[in-house]
């Protein structure tokens, strides 16, 4: 059967690290870039008998997260042990939350801009909101690294705080799981919860997958891919594995449940294990530590809520007369947004301010590989110098000079910069001057014009540009001849 004959489930947890200076269960530092196993005590290396102590910023960024996602926060929430045979955590089992998680339900509303580039024009579904399961709060294992001969292990990453987001099965295609996590990510960043940096291993993501037939009810047999690190990887593995689970449909191979990965070398999914069910982790509840009473955590986190890319995005269309799209452009980075903002409020045109930067600015810092935090044009300046032209003081072209030199001397005020390329407001009566000049000299011009050929003024700007040697601003001098020809 064709492709279209099927419907696809997927369902995404997702583990995002959270922002924390220490460990989830002990005053380790937790972080980046330590030298190998020197952020480590007894609690976090699991040696037998020490004892967890709850880290609170981490359950109240977890709670936190639960509000910018719409999820309820039970009034007590509880810890318990998943056992496993862990190889990267000694004490073989993983403290985590199995039944009372710290934020239940919820959803993740999907951007547009948030979709592959390449569908952004066909979006099925559009303002979907994922259907959420839950967020649970657990600690990070370590990391080890396998070479040819030998194998290493660092214990700086264990205990890290992990918030574990699991979305229910309501993701219905590649495209749309690639939405979930932009969008996801976009609104942890605005929240400062996590950096939620897939390449630094912040986020990493294990996919569930299934495929019936269209005019069935009944779920098909899921497949897990563990550990993608790389959202393009989870694009490709949910697109190999619809196709192959269909393809095996149509050959009445049935699907065995099983955990897989994802060999990007090969571009295929490979089984690892047979899956093993939520039983066989044998949860019980940990008794080192007493639950969470959530109430005074959860009205504290009230006042913390940021505003969410998409209210940003709403704001922006209506205070500063930006297109939807141009806003959802300016909204899909929260430091972008601020940035906007900054240059947008009290300037003569804030449309214009917008223009500027999506066309100008971000083109320049892409061709630079800066970010717009490390942009040499602040707000303010850019700010300046689009208010330059809205005053006539400069013309659009001018302008274009003077932020590249701008660019290069970011200390300099825009307005010197123009003095000092010559671009000096142009004197207004001699300007005039040349305007009724041209006007005069050309009778027969001035005729067709008046007779039903407006645009033939743009000939006489022209010529006052000309004569002017280009100092005069275009836009005030056919401003100008539309007002002395009464047009
Ligand atoms: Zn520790
Ligand atoms: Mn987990």
């Amino acid at each position: 059967m064709p492709r279209e004959d099927y419907i696809a489930t997927v369902g995404l947890e997702v583990h995002c690290q959270i922002t924390s200076n220490s460990k989830m269960f002990c005053g380790c530092r937790a972080g980046y870039g330590h030298e190998p196993n020197t952020n480590v005590c007894p609690v976090c290396l699991g040696l037998p008998g020490a004892l967890p102590v709850l880290n609170k910023h981490a359950i109240e960024q977890t709670i936190l997260a639960g509000m910018l996602l719409d999820c309820h926060t039970p009034e007590i929430s509880k810890w318990d042990r998943k056992n496993y045979f862990y190889p990267d955590m000694p004490k073989n089992f993983q403290l985590t939350q199995f039944d009372i998680p710290l934020c239940i339900g919820g959803g993740v509303p999907l951007y547009d801009l948030a979709y592959p580039k390449d569908v952004q024009n066909k979006i099925p579904n559009p303002g979907k909101v994922v259907k959420m399961n839950r967020i649970h709060l657990e600690e990070d294992v370590a990391k080890s690294t396998h070479f040819d001969s030998h194998s290493t292990i660092d214990f700086n990453r264990a205990g890290t705080p992990l918030m574990e987001i699991v979305s229910e099965a309501d993701i219905d295609s590649a495209d749309e799981a690639y939405a979930y996590l932009k969008s996801l990510q976009q609104i942890l960043i605005y929240g400062k919860i996590s950096d939620a940096d897939m390449e630094k291993g912040q986020m990493r993501c294990d996919v569930n997958i299934s495929v019936r037939p269209v005019g069935t009810t009944e779920l098909g047999t899921k497949l897990e891919v563990k550990n993608l690190n790389s959202i393009t990887a989870v694009r490709k593995s949910i697109e190999f594995e619809i196709q192959r689970q269909c393809d095996e449909y149509d050959k009445g191979i049935a699907q065995q449940q099983a955990t897989i990965r994802w060999d990007d070398a090969i571009g295929e999914t490979v089984v690892m294990r047979i899956k093993e069910d939520s039983a066989d982790y044998r949860y019980f509840p940990e008794p080192d530590l007493l639950p969470v009473l959530t109430g005074e955590l959860v009205e504290k986190m009230k006042a913390h809520v940021p505003e969410l890319p998409h209210h940003k995005r709403d704001r922006f269309v209506k205070e500063f007369t930006v297109s939807e799209y141009d806003a959802g452009v300016l909204t899909s980075e929260r430091a972008l947004a601020d940035y906007y903002e900054a240059a947008a409020t009290g300037a003569k045109d804030s449309k214009k301010v917008a223009n500027w930067l999506i066309n100008t600015v971000l083109g320049k810092l892409n061709e630079t590989f800066l970010s717009i935090d490390q942009s040499p044009v602040t707000a303010v300046a850019l700010r300046d110098l689009v208010d330059l032209v809205e005053a006539g003081t400069i013309s659009n072209n001018q302008a274009k000079d003077v932020f590249t030199a701008l660019w290069e001397s970011p200390e300099k005020a825009p307005a010197d910069i123009a003095k000092s390329m010559g671009f000096e407001p142009a004197d207004n009566s001699a300007i005039e001057a040349i305007i009724d000049e041209v006007i005069a000299a050309n009778p027969e011009k001035v005729a067709e014009i008046t007779g039903g050929n407006p645009n033939l003024a743009n000939w006489l700007t022209g010529q006052v540009m000309k004569v002017s040697r280009g100092k005069a601003n275009p836009k005030m001098v056919s401003d100008s001849i539309a007002g002395k020809l009464g047009l």
